[in-house]
């Protein structure tokens, strides 16, 4: 069983990367982000809800997100393993995923933070909300979520550094290097 978290600010490549690992390990690519924009497509209550918060960068209540992670964790009983990307954002949620991992004897295998210096986060995101059509890859929105990350994210990783579950790596680069160094801290895990 390979548990992974992808961690890092908006615009790390969290969900590029994680593409390219499900396809390698056979995971499950659970990603709070793409779920809540599914809700919004849909047109549910919850996605109304969530979209006026996404769209001022400001984050979905835990509640919320961890119910949604419950859910699909249940509807993947014989997975091989799962990536998180965009989740645990709070140490709250860090803290329910941690007991919701434990009950079902399938716990964190590691953390693996993106590092990318502050303007070209700014770079990547403005170019993707050229193409990708998200309402909030604005520059005013991309940096309230840069904001939102230092003071409630990046906190995050503390919990994983206490139970040693956490590496950094450099997010910069191409594509395939990233992959490489990625890959390179799972083999010294498996
Ligand atoms: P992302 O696709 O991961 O960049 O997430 C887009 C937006 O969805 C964030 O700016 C938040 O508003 C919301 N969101 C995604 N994941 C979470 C989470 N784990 N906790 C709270 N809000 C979240």
């Amino acid at each position: 069983m390979l548990n992974l978290i992808l961690f890092g600010p908006p615009g790390a490549g969290k969900g590029t990367q994680s593409q390219h690992l499900i396809n390698r390990h056979q995971l499950i690519h659970l990603s709070t982000g793409d779920l809540l924009r599914s809700e919004i497509t849909q047109g549910t209550q919850l996605g109304l809800e969530a979209k006026a918060l996404m769209d001022e960068g400001k984050l979905v209540p835990d509640a919320i997100v961890i119910g949604m992670i419950e859910s699909k964790l249940n509807e993947y009983p014989k997975a091989n393993g799962f990536i998180f990307d965009g989740f645990p954002r709070t140490t709250a949620q860090a803290a329910a995923l941690d007991n919701l991992l434990n009950g079902k004897s399938i716990p964190i295998s590691l953390m693996i933070a993106l590092e990318v210096p502050e303007q070209e986060l700014i770079d990547r995101l403005v170019s993707r909300g050229l193409v990708s059509g998200r309402t909030d890859d604005t520059p005013e929105t991309i940096k309230k979520r840069l904001d939102v990350y230092q003071s409630q994210t990046s906190i995050v990783s503390d919990h994983y550094k206490q139970q040693n579950k956490f590496v950094a790596i450099s997010g910069v680069g191409e594509l395939e290097d990233v992959f490489d160094r990625i890959e390179a801290e799972i083999k010294k895990i498996v």
